[in-house]
Protein backbone atom coordinates (compact mmCIF):
# COMPACT_ATOMS: atom_id res chain seq x y z
CA UNK A 1 0.00 0.00 0.00
CA UNK A 2 1.23 3.10 -1.36
CA UNK A 3 2.50 5.51 1.87
CA UNK A 4 2.74 8.71 -0.26
CA UNK A 5 0.05 10.24 -2.26
CA UNK A 6 0.94 13.49 -4.78
CA UNK A 7 -1.41 15.82 -6.39
CA UNK A 8 0.74 17.72 -9.35
CA UNK A 9 -0.99 20.31 -11.78
CA UNK A 10 0.14 19.33 -14.43
CA UNK A 11 1.35 16.17 -16.60
CA UNK A 12 5.16 16.86 -17.00
CA UNK A 13 5.49 18.51 -13.11
CA UNK A 14 4.14 15.10 -12.24
CA UNK A 15 7.13 12.91 -14.06
CA UNK A 16 9.41 15.47 -12.62
CA UNK A 17 8.14 14.64 -9.00
CA UNK A 18 7.47 10.85 -9.88
CA UNK A 19 11.66 10.77 -11.21
CA UNK A 20 12.46 12.68 -8.70
CA UNK A 21 10.97 10.13 -5.77
CA UNK A 22 11.89 7.28 -7.27
CA UNK A 23 15.24 8.94 -7.63
CA UNK A 24 14.74 9.21 -3.79
CA UNK A 25 14.01 5.46 -3.61
CA UNK A 26 10.23 5.31 -3.51
CA UNK A 27 8.70 3.08 -6.05
CA UNK A 28 6.57 5.31 -7.89
CA UNK A 29 3.18 4.99 -9.79
CA UNK A 30 1.88 8.01 -12.07
CA UNK A 31 -1.67 8.33 -12.71
CA UNK A 32 -3.55 10.32 -15.41
CA UNK A 33 -6.03 11.97 -12.59
CA UNK A 34 -7.91 9.79 -10.35
CA UNK A 35 -8.15 5.80 -11.03
CA UNK A 36 -11.09 3.33 -10.76
CA UNK A 37 -9.61 -0.23 -9.87
CA UNK A 38 -7.03 -1.12 -7.49
CA UNK A 39 -2.99 0.02 -7.80
CA UNK A 40 -0.32 -2.80 -7.62
CA UNK A 41 0.19 -3.35 -3.71
CA UNK A 42 4.50 -2.54 -4.15
CA UNK A 43 4.40 0.76 -4.24
CA UNK A 44 5.49 3.33 -1.86
CA UNK A 45 4.14 6.98 -3.87
CA UNK A 46 1.40 7.58 -6.15
CA UNK A 47 1.41 10.89 -8.66
CA UNK A 48 -1.93 12.19 -9.83
CA UNK A 49 -1.56 14.04 -13.17
CA UNK A 50 -4.02 17.06 -12.78
CA UNK A 51 -4.13 19.95 -15.55
CA UNK A 52 -5.12 22.55 -12.86
CA UNK A 53 -2.01 25.29 -13.14
CA UNK A 54 -4.45 27.62 -15.03
CA UNK A 55 -7.87 26.61 -14.60
CA UNK A 56 -10.09 28.95 -12.49
CA UNK A 57 -9.31 28.65 -8.69
CA UNK A 58 -12.37 27.00 -7.40
CA UNK A 59 -12.14 24.19 -10.23
CA UNK A 60 -8.50 23.45 -9.03
CA UNK A 61 -9.43 23.27 -5.64
CA UNK A 62 -12.72 20.50 -6.95
CA UNK A 63 -10.09 18.59 -8.63
CA UNK A 64 -7.41 18.72 -6.15
CA UNK A 65 -9.66 17.52 -2.91
CA UNK A 66 -11.16 15.10 -5.25
CA UNK A 67 -7.47 13.82 -6.20
CA UNK A 68 -6.78 14.19 -2.02
CA UNK A 69 -10.60 11.70 -1.56
CA UNK A 70 -8.96 9.05 -4.05
CA UNK A 71 -5.13 8.93 -2.74
CA UNK A 72 -6.74 8.71 1.01
CA UNK A 73 -9.08 5.52 -0.34
CA UNK A 74 -6.16 3.86 -1.28
CA UNK A 75 -4.67 4.15 1.67
CA UNK A 76 -1.98 7.12 1.64
CA UNK A 77 -0.96 8.10 4.67
CA UNK A 78 1.14 11.82 3.64
CA UNK A 79 0.13 13.83 0.75
CA UNK A 80 1.93 16.13 -1.03
CA UNK A 81 1.12 18.84 -3.82
CA UNK A 82 2.67 19.62 -6.48
CA UNK A 83 3.53 22.49 -8.54
CA UNK A 84 6.17 24.50 -10.68
CA UNK A 85 9.57 25.73 -9.55
CA UNK A 86 8.83 29.07 -10.35
CA UNK A 87 5.74 29.06 -8.54
CA UNK A 88 3.34 30.05 -11.91
CA UNK A 89 0.17 31.28 -10.27
CA UNK A 90 -2.00 34.27 -10.60
CA UNK A 91 -3.13 36.73 -7.36
CA UNK A 92 -6.22 34.78 -7.75
CA UNK A 93 -4.91 31.53 -7.04
CA UNK A 94 -4.08 28.23 -7.33
CA UNK A 95 -1.00 27.40 -4.79
CA UNK A 96 -3.30 29.60 -1.93
CA UNK A 97 -6.51 27.88 -2.40
CA UNK A 98 -5.56 24.18 -3.16
CA UNK A 99 -3.11 24.42 -0.12
CA UNK A 100 -5.68 25.80 2.37
CA UNK A 101 -8.44 23.21 0.56
CA UNK A 102 -6.19 20.23 1.45
CA UNK A 103 -5.14 21.43 5.09
CA UNK A 104 -8.94 21.94 5.56
CA UNK A 105 -9.57 18.19 4.58
CA UNK A 106 -7.13 17.11 6.16
CA UNK A 107 -7.41 18.55 9.16
CA UNK A 108 -3.92 19.96 9.54
CA UNK A 109 -3.12 23.18 10.74
CA UNK A 110 0.39 23.33 9.00
CA UNK A 111 2.56 22.88 5.96
CA UNK A 112 5.67 24.43 4.40
CA UNK A 113 5.56 26.00 0.66
CA UNK A 114 8.72 25.58 -1.43
CA UNK A 115 9.74 25.61 -5.20
CA UNK A 116 13.64 25.25 -4.54
CA UNK A 117 14.95 22.86 -7.28
CA UNK A 118 18.85 23.95 -6.71
CA UNK A 119 19.99 21.11 -9.48
CA UNK A 120 18.03 23.26 -11.77
CA UNK A 121 18.87 26.61 -10.55
CA UNK A 122 16.05 27.08 -8.88
CA UNK A 123 17.04 28.29 -4.68
CA UNK A 124 14.93 30.44 -2.05
CA UNK A 125 16.83 32.99 0.02
CA UNK A 126 15.12 35.17 2.86
CA UNK A 127 11.72 34.11 0.93
CA UNK A 128 12.88 35.23 -2.63
CA UNK A 129 12.63 32.62 -5.58
CA UNK A 130 15.64 33.11 -7.83
CA UNK A 131 15.75 31.46 -11.38
CA UNK A 132 19.70 30.95 -11.69
CA UNK A 133 21.34 33.99 -10.57
CA UNK A 134 18.82 36.50 -11.17
CA UNK A 135 15.43 37.05 -9.32
CA UNK A 136 12.06 35.15 -10.19
CA UNK A 137 10.72 38.80 -11.34
CA UNK A 138 13.66 39.46 -13.27
CA UNK A 139 13.66 36.31 -15.20
CA UNK A 140 11.49 35.36 -18.34
CA UNK A 141 9.03 34.10 -16.32
CA UNK A 142 7.72 37.75 -15.53
CA UNK A 143 6.53 38.01 -19.03
CA UNK A 144 4.87 34.31 -18.94
CA UNK A 145 1.31 34.59 -21.06
CA UNK A 146 -0.28 32.60 -18.27
CA UNK A 147 1.13 33.43 -15.14
CA UNK A 148 3.49 36.57 -15.11
CA UNK A 149 5.41 36.42 -11.87
CA UNK A 150 6.61 40.10 -11.03
CA UNK A 151 6.77 39.33 -7.32
CA UNK A 152 10.01 37.37 -6.34
CA UNK A 153 8.79 37.71 -2.47
CA UNK A 154 7.05 33.93 -2.00
CA UNK A 155 5.84 35.11 1.08
CA UNK A 156 3.93 38.08 -0.11
CA UNK A 157 2.91 36.35 -3.27
CA UNK A 158 1.35 33.35 -1.44
CA UNK A 159 -0.40 35.56 1.41
CA UNK A 160 -2.34 37.25 -1.48
CA UNK A 161 -3.39 33.56 -2.43
CA UNK A 162 -4.96 32.83 0.97
CA UNK A 163 -6.02 33.50 4.06
CA UNK A 164 -4.39 31.83 6.25
CA UNK A 165 -1.17 33.07 7.66
CA UNK A 166 1.91 32.70 5.61
CA UNK A 167 5.55 33.12 7.17
CA UNK A 168 9.30 32.29 6.88
CA UNK A 169 11.96 30.25 7.75
CA UNK A 170 14.29 31.21 6.52
CA UNK A 171 19.11 30.59 6.51
CA UNK A 172 20.73 30.58 8.49
CA UNK A 173 18.16 28.39 10.74
CA UNK A 174 17.42 25.88 7.45
CA UNK A 175 21.11 25.46 7.31
CA UNK A 176 20.91 24.48 11.18
CA UNK A 177 19.72 21.05 10.20
CA UNK A 178 16.16 19.01 11.11
CA UNK A 179 15.96 19.70 14.60
CA UNK A 180 16.60 23.43 14.46
CA UNK A 181 14.04 24.28 11.51
CA UNK A 182 11.51 22.16 13.69
CA UNK A 183 12.45 24.20 16.40
CA UNK A 184 11.99 27.68 14.52
CA UNK A 185 8.67 25.53 12.42
CA UNK A 186 7.23 25.81 16.44
CA UNK A 187 8.11 29.23 16.69
CA UNK A 188 6.37 29.83 13.58
CA UNK A 189 3.05 28.55 14.54
CA UNK A 190 3.40 29.48 17.97
CA UNK A 191 2.90 32.81 16.52
CA UNK A 192 -0.13 31.91 13.64
CA UNK A 193 1.33 30.86 10.68
CA UNK A 194 -0.09 28.48 8.98
CA UNK A 195 1.99 28.28 6.06
CA UNK A 196 5.95 28.66 5.84
CA UNK A 197 8.03 29.61 2.99
CA UNK A 198 11.03 27.19 3.98
CA UNK A 199 14.52 29.22 2.37
CA UNK A 200 16.41 26.33 0.19
CA UNK A 201 19.64 27.29 -1.59
CA UNK A 202 20.97 23.71 -1.98
CA UNK A 203 20.61 19.64 -1.43
CA UNK A 204 21.74 19.91 2.01
CA UNK A 205 18.70 22.24 2.85
CA UNK A 206 16.47 19.47 0.92
CA UNK A 207 17.53 16.68 2.78
CA UNK A 208 17.51 18.65 6.48
CA UNK A 209 13.56 19.68 5.61
CA UNK A 210 12.61 15.99 4.49
CA UNK A 211 13.66 15.01 8.00
CA UNK A 212 12.09 17.64 9.46
CA UNK A 213 8.75 17.32 8.32
CA UNK A 214 8.24 13.44 7.24
CA UNK A 215 5.36 13.71 9.45
CA UNK A 216 3.36 16.26 8.49
CA UNK A 217 0.67 15.19 6.82
CA UNK A 218 0.97 17.73 3.50
CA UNK A 219 3.88 18.97 1.90
CA UNK A 220 3.56 21.66 -0.95
CA UNK A 221 6.58 22.43 -3.56
CA UNK A 222 8.16 22.02 -6.75
CA UNK A 223 9.70 18.38 -6.81
CA UNK A 224 12.57 19.68 -4.88
CA UNK A 225 11.33 18.83 -1.90
CA UNK A 226 10.99 15.11 -3.02
CA UNK A 227 14.39 14.49 -2.74
CA UNK A 228 14.44 14.10 1.47
CA UNK A 229 11.62 12.25 1.71
CA UNK A 230 13.11 8.87 0.70
CA UNK A 231 15.57 8.82 3.31
CA UNK A 232 13.40 10.13 5.77
CA UNK A 233 10.49 7.52 5.14
CA UNK A 234 13.30 4.97 5.07
CA UNK A 235 14.56 5.89 8.28
CA UNK A 236 11.07 5.94 10.07
CA UNK A 237 10.76 2.16 8.89
CA UNK A 238 7.64 3.43 6.89
CA UNK A 239 8.82 2.00 3.45
CA UNK A 240 11.41 -0.89 3.08
CA UNK A 241 14.80 -0.59 2.45
CA UNK A 242 17.53 -2.19 0.29
CA UNK A 243 14.36 -2.25 -2.63
CA UNK A 244 15.12 -1.13 -6.43
CA UNK A 245 12.62 1.41 -6.86
CA UNK A 246 12.99 1.83 -10.36
CA UNK A 247 12.40 -1.65 -11.40
CA UNK A 248 10.49 -2.42 -14.24
CA UNK A 249 8.88 -5.05 -15.75
CA UNK A 250 11.32 -6.52 -18.94
CA UNK A 251 10.08 -4.73 -22.26
CA UNK A 252 9.38 -6.38 -25.29
CA UNK A 253 7.59 -5.65 -28.73
CA UNK A 254 9.01 -3.42 -31.85
CA UNK A 255 10.95 -0.12 -31.63
CA UNK A 256 9.63 3.38 -32.46
CA UNK A 257 10.13 6.60 -32.25
CA UNK A 258 7.00 9.51 -32.52
CA UNK A 259 8.77 13.15 -32.40
CA UNK A 260 6.59 16.47 -32.73
CA UNK A 261 8.98 18.28 -30.97
CA UNK A 262 10.78 21.06 -32.87
CA UNK A 263 12.58 21.81 -30.03
CA UNK A 264 16.61 22.71 -30.06
CA UNK A 265 17.16 19.52 -28.73
CA UNK A 266 14.93 17.62 -30.56
CA UNK A 267 15.66 18.77 -33.69
CA UNK A 268 19.40 17.47 -32.49
CA UNK A 269 17.67 13.81 -31.61
CA UNK A 270 16.23 13.56 -35.50
CA UNK A 271 18.97 14.52 -37.19
CA UNK A 272 21.18 12.26 -35.06
CA UNK A 273 19.39 9.29 -35.22
CA UNK A 274 18.92 9.73 -39.23
CA UNK A 275 22.69 10.18 -39.49
CA UNK A 276 22.88 6.98 -37.09
CA UNK A 277 20.60 5.44 -39.85
CA UNK A 278 17.11 4.97 -38.35
CA UNK A 279 15.05 4.92 -41.08
CA UNK A 280 12.64 7.95 -40.40
CA UNK A 281 9.63 9.09 -42.23
CA UNK A 282 8.70 13.39 -42.17
CA UNK A 283 5.01 14.25 -41.47
CA UNK A 284 4.00 17.19 -43.34
CA UNK A 285 1.52 19.67 -41.61
CA UNK A 286 0.21 20.81 -45.53
CA UNK A 287 -0.39 17.51 -46.88
CA UNK A 288 -2.82 16.83 -43.33
CA UNK A 289 -4.31 19.95 -44.08
CA UNK A 290 -4.92 18.80 -47.55
CA UNK A 291 -6.65 16.26 -45.93
CA UNK A 292 -4.33 13.42 -47.17
CA UNK A 293 -3.72 9.93 -45.49
CA UNK A 294 -0.65 10.86 -44.39
CA UNK A 295 -0.68 8.71 -41.01
CA UNK A 296 -1.72 5.46 -43.13
CA UNK A 297 0.93 6.64 -45.42
CA UNK A 298 3.38 6.09 -42.13
CA UNK A 299 1.83 3.04 -41.00
CA UNK A 300 2.57 1.47 -44.62
CA UNK A 301 5.55 2.90 -44.76
CA UNK A 302 7.13 1.72 -40.77
CA UNK A 303 5.27 -2.13 -40.92
CA UNK A 304 8.12 -3.89 -42.87
CA UNK A 305 11.25 -1.72 -41.44
CA UNK A 306 9.80 -2.89 -37.86
CA UNK A 307 11.48 -6.05 -37.68
CA UNK A 308 14.79 -4.90 -38.60
CA UNK A 309 15.18 -1.89 -35.85
CA UNK A 310 13.90 0.85 -34.68
CA UNK A 311 11.55 3.86 -36.87
CA UNK A 312 11.29 7.29 -36.37
CA UNK A 313 7.86 9.74 -37.56
CA UNK A 314 8.59 13.06 -36.87
CA UNK A 315 6.80 15.85 -37.52
CA UNK A 316 9.98 18.11 -35.82
CA UNK A 317 11.22 20.72 -38.01
CA UNK A 318 13.20 23.99 -38.33
CA UNK A 319 11.50 27.47 -37.19
CA UNK A 320 11.54 28.89 -40.51
CA UNK A 321 9.32 25.52 -41.98
CA UNK A 322 7.08 25.97 -38.57
CA UNK A 323 6.40 29.43 -38.93
CA UNK A 324 5.91 29.20 -42.89
CA UNK A 325 3.50 26.21 -41.64
CA UNK A 326 1.65 28.55 -39.29
CA UNK A 327 1.42 31.06 -41.38
CA UNK A 328 -0.74 28.87 -43.77
CA UNK A 329 -2.55 27.28 -41.20
CA UNK A 330 -2.76 29.33 -38.00
CA UNK A 331 -0.69 28.21 -34.87
CA UNK A 332 -3.48 25.99 -32.72
CA UNK A 333 -4.66 24.65 -35.97
CA UNK A 334 -1.28 23.11 -36.93
CA UNK A 335 -0.79 22.12 -33.84
CA UNK A 336 -3.89 19.76 -33.67
CA UNK A 337 -3.16 18.81 -37.31
CA UNK A 338 0.11 17.36 -36.25
CA UNK A 339 -0.83 16.06 -32.94
CA UNK A 340 -3.79 14.19 -33.72
CA UNK A 341 -1.41 12.70 -36.81
CA UNK A 342 1.03 11.68 -34.43
CA UNK A 343 -1.36 10.11 -32.06
CA UNK A 344 -2.76 8.14 -34.91
CA UNK A 345 0.65 6.52 -35.95
CA UNK A 346 1.74 5.84 -32.17
CA UNK A 347 -1.77 4.10 -31.87
CA UNK A 348 -1.06 2.19 -35.48
CA UNK A 349 2.31 1.55 -34.65
CA UNK A 350 1.40 -0.48 -30.72
CA UNK A 351 -1.30 -2.16 -33.21
CA UNK A 352 1.56 -3.05 -35.75
CA UNK A 353 3.72 -4.66 -32.07
CA UNK A 354 5.56 -1.57 -30.64
CA UNK A 355 5.98 -2.87 -27.75
CA UNK A 356 8.91 0.25 -26.50
CA UNK A 357 7.69 3.84 -28.24
CA UNK A 358 9.94 6.78 -27.43
CA UNK A 359 7.39 10.20 -27.64
CA UNK A 360 9.27 13.51 -28.07
CA UNK A 361 7.24 16.70 -27.34
CA UNK A 362 5.04 17.70 -24.21
CA UNK A 363 1.66 18.24 -26.09
CA UNK A 364 2.85 15.30 -28.34
CA UNK A 365 3.09 12.97 -25.27
CA UNK A 366 -0.29 13.98 -24.25
CA UNK A 367 -1.68 13.46 -27.55
CA UNK A 368 0.13 9.99 -27.78
CA UNK A 369 -1.25 8.96 -24.17
CA UNK A 370 -4.84 9.97 -25.01
CA UNK A 371 -5.19 8.16 -28.05
CA UNK A 372 -3.18 4.75 -26.22
CA UNK A 373 -5.55 5.08 -23.84
CA UNK A 374 -2.57 5.04 -20.93
CA UNK A 375 -4.42 5.88 -17.72
CA UNK A 376 -1.07 5.17 -15.68
CA UNK A 377 2.56 4.60 -15.59
CA UNK A 378 4.99 2.64 -13.30
CA UNK A 379 7.93 5.00 -13.04
CA UNK A 380 11.36 3.19 -13.91
CA UNK A 381 15.46 3.68 -14.35
CA UNK A 382 15.88 7.36 -15.79
CA UNK A 383 17.38 8.18 -19.25
CA UNK A 384 18.12 11.64 -18.72
CA UNK A 385 17.35 14.19 -16.27
CA UNK A 386 13.47 14.77 -16.17
CA UNK A 387 13.02 11.02 -18.54
CA UNK A 388 12.20 8.07 -17.05
CA UNK A 389 11.51 4.64 -18.90
CA UNK A 390 8.16 4.15 -17.72
CA UNK A 391 5.64 0.85 -18.10
CA UNK A 392 1.71 0.96 -18.59
CA UNK A 393 -0.11 -0.30 -15.95
CA UNK A 394 -3.89 -1.66 -16.61
CA UNK A 395 -4.17 -2.55 -20.00
CA UNK A 396 -1.68 -3.34 -22.86
CA UNK A 397 2.01 -3.85 -21.79
CA UNK A 398 4.11 -0.81 -22.85
CA UNK A 399 7.37 0.52 -22.39
CA UNK A 400 7.09 4.69 -23.18
CA UNK A 401 9.45 7.32 -22.80
CA UNK A 402 7.84 10.66 -23.00
CA UNK A 403 10.73 13.41 -23.17
CA UNK A 404 9.58 17.09 -23.40
CA UNK A 405 11.24 19.23 -26.06
CA UNK A 406 14.46 20.61 -24.43
CA UNK A 407 15.38 17.51 -22.84
CA UNK A 408 17.81 14.62 -23.25
CA UNK A 409 21.46 14.75 -25.75
CA UNK A 410 22.37 14.14 -28.86
CA UNK A 411 21.61 10.38 -28.63
CA UNK A 412 18.62 10.08 -27.16
CA UNK A 413 17.01 8.29 -29.71
CA UNK A 414 19.68 5.91 -30.00
CA UNK A 415 20.84 5.12 -27.20
CA UNK A 416 17.88 5.41 -24.44
CA UNK A 417 17.10 1.94 -25.50
CA UNK A 418 20.32 0.34 -23.98
CA UNK A 419 18.42 2.07 -20.19
CA UNK A 420 15.31 -0.47 -20.73
CA UNK A 421 15.33 -3.27 -18.87
P1 LIG B 1 7.82 20.66 -27.01
O1 LIG B 1 7.85 19.79 -25.78
O2 LIG B 1 9.12 20.68 -27.75
O3 LIG B 1 7.25 22.03 -26.74
P2 LIG B 1 5.24 19.90 -28.00
O4 LIG B 1 4.81 18.56 -28.50
O5 LIG B 1 4.75 20.30 -26.63
O6 LIG B 1 6.83 19.95 -28.04
O7 LIG B 1 4.79 21.06 -28.96
C1 LIG B 1 5.13 21.08 -30.30
C2 LIG B 1 3.92 21.54 -31.08
O8 LIG B 1 4.33 21.83 -32.41
C3 LIG B 1 2.83 20.47 -31.17
O9 LIG B 1 1.58 21.08 -31.07
C4 LIG B 1 3.05 19.90 -32.57
O10 LIG B 1 1.88 19.35 -33.10
C5 LIG B 1 3.49 21.13 -33.32
N1 LIG B 1 4.30 20.81 -34.52
C6 LIG B 1 5.16 19.79 -34.66
N2 LIG B 1 5.74 19.82 -35.87
C7 LIG B 1 5.24 20.87 -36.53
C8 LIG B 1 5.45 21.42 -37.83
N3 LIG B 1 6.31 20.85 -38.67
N4 LIG B 1 4.77 22.52 -38.17
C9 LIG B 1 3.91 23.09 -37.30
N5 LIG B 1 3.66 22.63 -36.05
C10 LIG B 1 4.31 21.52 -35.66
Amino acid sequence: MALLGCIADDFTGATDLAGMLVGAGLRTVQTIGPLEGPLPADIDAVVVALKSRTIPAEEAVAQSRGALAWLRGLGCRRFYFKYCSTFDSTDRGNIGPVADALLSDLGSPFTIACPAFPENGRTVFRGHLFVGDVLLSESGMRSHPLTPMTDANLVRVLQRQTRRKVGLLAQPAVAGGAARIRERAAALQAEGVEIAIVDAIGDADLLAMGEAFADLPLLTGGSGVALGLGPAYRARGLVPAGEAASRLPAASGRRAIVSGSCSVATRGQVAAALAAGVPGFAVDPLRLAAGEEVAAEALRWARPLLERGPVLVYATAEPEAVQAVQGKLGRERSGALVEEALAAVARGLVEAGVGRLIVAGGETSGAVVNALGVRALRIGPQIAPGVPWTATLLGRPLSLALKSGNFGGPAFFVDSWEKLP
